[in-house]
């Protein structure tokens, strides 16, 4: 701990969406914890919820000393304007030194708002978050120059220091049910919810639901795959091992797949226990959202290709030969008939 840092703390942007709590606030709230004990600060988390499926206290025991409730029916639907409007009269009343929040669709809409109404910087989608032994500052880390190479920023001059982190950038470690904490609500005034937004529902759209991030195996096809109807080889493969099947950006532009099954950078970073790269060269920007997978296994033809560097697993020759093999091969392990 270095007592010299004079911090006021740092604060974490919860995301409560349709009364679900986000893993992604489990995930940035331990974090803040390491960067709060190396700054010598405290932890706080604001929450914005109508209903919330998880006792907030539980983020006490993932390293917040403090969960701020704000709790109105008025919060149901996600409003940029209000909760702007919430986080910034926060941010004013507690002076943190650092604002974090998950890099989701609401933290990636909420941040920059609120970080134009406090004159600071913010650095989005960041993929590492250290504090400067010698300053204090937040090193934040993201990939640059289309994921070409990774840059550190820090925000020297304005305060506070804001960043939003990409959802499983970091692992979740286990809670300590010994820590303490405060639970505390919020009153806020009827002007916090006047928006120029009517909110008159919410609708899932089709697709939104390929859930990959949660999965224990990832199965993903690139260009090799050739054509949409080939993708039924890797979910029959992804359907006997429990899994879902990725994409890589090129299946994804040929329209083989949808979007929300897409890896990288510009897509979903999966961290599942084992990923299949099947007939994916492993660009810079696909490894950003797979590397940090368990066991990767790569299946190209291209024995250069640069997926085969980060693979623990290597098998060079043709998909369309190898994957109905391995098909075949876990179905007799599991005395499935084909
Ligand atoms: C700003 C930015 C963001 C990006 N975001 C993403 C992102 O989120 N995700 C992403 O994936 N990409 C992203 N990209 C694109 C990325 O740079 C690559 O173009 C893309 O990942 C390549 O996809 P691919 O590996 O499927 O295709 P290719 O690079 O064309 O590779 C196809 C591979 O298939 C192999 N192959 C072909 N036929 C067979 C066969 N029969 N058997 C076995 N192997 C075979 C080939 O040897 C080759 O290695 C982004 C790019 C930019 C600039």
């Amino acid at each position: 701990m270095r007592e010299h840092f004079s911090s006021k703390g740092i604060l974490v942007l919860g995301e409560v969406r349709s009364g679900h709590l986000h893993p992604a606030v489990f995930e940035l709230t331990a974090k803040a914890r390491l960067l709060a004990d190396d700054l010598g600060s405290d932890v706080s988390v604001l929450l914005m919820y109508s209903d919330i499926d998880v006792s907030p206290e539980r983020l006490v025991s993932y390293g917040a000393d403090r969960v701020l409730c704000a709790s109105d029916s008025r919060l149901r639907l996600f409003d940029q304007e209000v909760q702007s409007r919430i986080l910034f009269r926060t941010i004013k009343d507690l002076e943190p030194e650092i604002v974090l929040a998950p890099a989701t669709t609401s933290g990636r809409t909420v941040m920059p708002a609120v970080a134009a109404m406090l004159r600071t910087g913010l650095t989005a989608d960041c993929t590492g978050l250290d504090i400067d032994p010698a300053t204090g500052q937040l090193l934040q880390t993201r990939p640059a120059i289309g994921g070409n190479i990774m840059a550190t920023i820090r925000t020297p001059e304005h305060r506070p220091q804001m960043a939003t982190v990409r959802p499983r950038t970091f692992a979740i470690p286990e809670p300590d049910p010994g820590r303490k904490g405060s639970v505390t609500g919020m009153s806020l005034p009827d002007h916090c919810f006047e928006s120029r937004v009517v909110a008159l529902g919410l609708e899932r759209r089709s697709g939104d639901d390929v859930n990959i991030q949660d999965r224990d195996v990832v199965v993903s096809g690139g260009k090799g795959m050739k054509r949409s109807e080939n993708f039924h080889l890797l979910r029959d493969l992804a359907e006997l091992l429990g899994g879902g099947v990725g994409a890589s950006r090129m299946a994804v532009d040929h329209k083989w797949i949808g979007y929300p099954h897409q890896v990288g950078l510009s897509g979903k970073v999966v961290a599942p226990k084992v990923y299949f790269a099947v007939g994916i060269s492993g660009s810079v920007q696909h490894l950003a959202g797979m590397h940090t997978a368990g066991l990767i296994v790569a299946i190209n033809k291209d024995p250069e290709a640069p997926i085969f560097r980060v693979a623990d697993i290597g098998l060079c020759g043709d998909l369309f030969d190898i994957v109905p093999r391995i098909v075949r091969s876990v179905m007799a392990r599991k005395g499935v008939s084909g």
